[in-house]
């Protein structure tokens, strides 16, 4: 009934669950309706914004009961069919409202109906002769001296910005435009929204080299992927210093060529800068306009780089991972940059993953996707051994530079003075030398960690849980160790049970002290610690980096954030303190983050002529990611880790849906998790195994206790539905709040 039929339309409400109503379409709108518009329907008592969802409809209502949609909002469709498309599949996939996804997709200054900012510039108007221009010198000398100052300009000046200068009132104005002599234009104002002196000093100036053979038949394979015109996915895995992004920059120089618009996106805002100095001093000459997109912006800013691209004006978008639904035209080209990076994932909702949008996107536009890394995810290297994605790899790096050296420092053989001040002598006799040489120093400690593990500070023994292969939380409460992904719990140890001495504890570390013992050391050196507190002020965080960069400081100390995809020639040596405090931790990932972290790491030393060493400290040199980073054997790495995945069935080899359930009640907390685990167990059966619920690894938080289920399955779209009907079924209590996480990757 109705299908297809332009007086009846669906409307999705942006503020609800993503059910779509039906709507009757008034005669005068009939026209206008297509799919993604934005309109006003009426909605119970109020008035609401909603997407047209459908032309027709199957629900069975008699048309007298239908009520018309009141008007539409823009003449133009806020989601084009790819975007709409896009957020009906997210809104199932990540478990989801639609007012949840909508946000996500469509800028705020959209939703709220928000005008552009208009600007008035004034120019001359009609000719004047002498005679006249005489005459209005003597009776409106103001008049006058605001039609000389427009005949000297070569150009619209902004009205305001003449009246300031010149002290005049707008009467003045306004008597001028009245008699014609001036005139009026009206135009939207375009904010620039990145720095264009920043985005300058940063960008590579040599452009005029030749592709490596690596380089050159990489970007072969992708021209072939492009030119066949259906979506595909590549992996470009190549090391640090290969010369990843010339082989992006080529790619995109092919999709601009044919006409189509690209999206590059990048794990962190203050990585776009960088990404589009390079771009713009690329493209710019070819004519091609390049856009900002990140959560930095504000809703003018963005509203502008929306519409920029919407209007086909922009073709380029660099951005975090919201980028990936910016409204670029004809879209031939996703990259996304450093895909391994955890910061792709979003952790409120919709806890979507930028690089898995970015693919479903890809194929909704028939486009081609690049995830490029040094060190890619385990999921994308499992994704081609499956064939569904096309690996690229780059080997060496572009002059064939060799890898800095790793130094795996074993801490167990330190003396105590030097694990107790963070830094062991091997590791501080390199700083010192490196500041006698005038060469720069990078020393991370990695606050990802729970640091609540239990180490044998002696022999590097690690406490396992027995069932899941993952280190044991120390609780002080009850002076337990305890399974965060299982229930198991046993007491805390005494002593260690593989050498018997009796130093066993649990450890911590800080940055603030490796700070102190570095200054103590090099008295005279300009040290710096960036921590949390810089990373989230913006300029701060951006001094500091410059800073670096002209060698104003001598030794940086922070956190993993400044390993990521910046060049530092005059870094020779990167100090990682702890890789314990990655490794240890209540995740299955730990591994693959700690190999990761060290190779990642060790792209930052030596990047410039002189050659790079990286020291790892650890009370565990014999774990596996710390061998296999110290040999750089990505293979040996990889075909071990996914051994381990496969046999405790954990991602790639399936799906993780992470569901945790927090209040400040922990009986009430635990009771609903677990009434939902038994439920849920009793709706599906076989096809997901549940596990938990158990207390999460971070088990409470602002007061609240928080407890979690993990749900492992083949398929996600098996969980959505039942999940929807138990909501139903079993409502949550109003004081216990939980979150679905699908493909979650933070799991503290
Ligand atoms: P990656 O992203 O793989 O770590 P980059 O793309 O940042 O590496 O390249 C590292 C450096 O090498 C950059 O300064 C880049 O301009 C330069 N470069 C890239 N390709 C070549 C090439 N074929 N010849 C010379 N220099 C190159
Ligand atoms: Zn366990």
């Amino acid at each position: 009934m109705h299908q297809g039929d332009r007086s009846i339309v669906e409307v999705i409400p942006l503020g609800g669950l993503g059910k779509a109503l039906a709507y009757a379409v008034p005669r005068t709108l009939r026209e206008e309706v297509e799919l993604g518009r934005l309109v006003r329907i009426p909605l119970r008592k109020r008035s609401e914004m909603g997407v047209i969802s459908r032309l027709g409809t199957d629900q069975q209502l008699p048309r007298e009961k239908l009520r018309l949609i009141q008007r539409m909002v823009y003449a133009f469709p806020v989601l084009t069919p790819d975007l709409f498309e896009l957020a009906a599949w997210m809104k199932d996939y990540y478990a989801t409202s639609a007012a949840a996804v909508y946000e996500a997709l469509i800028p705020a200054a959209l939703r709220r109906e928000a005008k552009p900012k208009l600007n008035t510039f004034l120019k001359l108007g009609q000719h004047v002769d002498e005679a006249a221009f005489a005459a209005l010198q003597r009776r409106a000398p103001k008049q006058a001296l605001l039609y000389t100052f427009l005949k000297a300009q070569s150009r619209p000046i902004l009205r305001s910005t003449v009246l300031s200068r010149l002290k005049l009132s707008p009467t003045t104005c306004t008597a001028l435009i009245r008699k014609g002599w001036v005139v009026e234009v009206v135009q939207r104002q375009e904010r620039v929204a990145y720095d264009d002196a920043l985005s300058k000093s940063e960008a590579v100036v040599s452009v005029d080299f030749a592709l490596t053979p690596e380089q050159a038949s990489a970007v072969e394979d992708l021209e072939e992927s492009l030119n066949a015109g259906c979506f595909k996915v590549h992996l470009l895995h190549g090391v640090t210093g290969s010369g990843k992004t010339e082989v992006y920059i080529q790619t995109a120089l092919k999709v601009l060529q044919q006409g189509g618009g690209l999206i590059f996106l990048v794990p962190e805002v203050a990585l776009t800068s960088q990404t589009v100095g390079r771009l713009r001093t690329r493209f710019e000459k070819l004519g091609v306009k390049t856009v900002v997109w990140h959560s930095h912006l504000s809703e003018g800013e963005r509203l502008d780089a929306w519409r920029s691209l919407a209007c086909g004006e922009a073709r380029i978008v660099v951005g975090a991972r919201s980028a990936v639904f910016a409204p670029v035209r004809n879209l031939k080209l996703i990259i996304v940059d450093e895909e391994h990076e955890p910061a792709y994932k979003q952790e409120d909702s919709p806890r979507y993953h930028g690089r898995d949008v970015a693919v479903y996107r890809s194929m909704l536009c028939n486009a081609l996707c690049i995830v490029g890394s040094a060190t890619p995810a385990l999921e994308s290297l499992y994704n081609v051994t499956v064939d569904k994605y096309r690996l690229n790899t780059l080997k060496s790096r572009v002059d064939n530079q060799r890898l800095p050296t790793l130094h795996v420092v074993d801490m167990r053989r330190e003396a105590p003075k030097n694990v107790g001040s963070g830094l062991s002598q091997f590791l501080s006799d390199k700083i010192y030398d490196r500041f006698e040489r005038g060469e720069q120093t990078i020393l991370f400690l990695n606050r990802r960690g729970y640091s609540r593990s239990v180490i044998c500070p002696e022999c590097g023994y690690v406490a396992q849980c027995r069932h899941c292969s993952l280190p044991l939380t120390y609780h002080r409460i009850g002076e337990a160790l305890r399974c965060h992904l299982c229930e198991h719990q046993e007491s805390m140890l005494s002593h260690c049970p593989k050498c018997k001495l009796p130093n066993i504890r649990w450890k911590g570390q800080g940055t603030q002290r490796v700070e102190e013992t570095v200054r103590r050391l090099l008295p005279r050196a300009s040290v710096v610690r960036m921590d949390a507190d810089a990373m989230s002020k913006k300029n701060l965080f951006r001094s500091i980096l410059a800073d670096f960069r002209l060698g104003k400081i001598n030794v940086l100390v922070g956190t993993q954030m400044i390993a990521k995809g910046f060049d530092f020639p005059n870094v020779t040596l990167v100090g990682i303190v702890d890789a314990d405090l990655s490794l240890h931790v209540p995740d299955f990932r730990a591994s693959e983050r700690t190999f990761q972290l060290l190779v990642q790491v060790a792209g930052r030393a030596g990047r410039g002529d002189r050659a790079g060493e990286v020291v790892v400290q650890t009370f565990t040199p014999h774990s596996p990611p710390i061998q296999f980073a110290r040999r750089a054997d990505f293979e040996g790495f990889l075909s071990e880790e996914l051994a381990q995945r496969k046999s405790f069935n954990y991602p790639p080899y399936c799906h993780l849906v992470r569901h945790l359930f927090r209040g400040k009640n922990p009986e009430k907390v635990v009771f609903f998790a677990e009434q939902w685990a038994r439920r849920l167990e009793a709706a599906i059966g076989e096809a997901i195994e549940i596990r938990g619920p158990a207390p999460a690894p971070v088990e409470k938080l602002k007061d609240e206790y928080r407890f979690q289920i993990w749900y492992f399955m083949g398929s996600v779209s098996q969980l959505l539905p039942k999940v929807l009907d138990l909501r139903k079924a079993f409502p949550m209590d109003k004081d216990v709040i939980d979150v679905f996480d699908v493909d979650a990757v933070n799991l503290s």
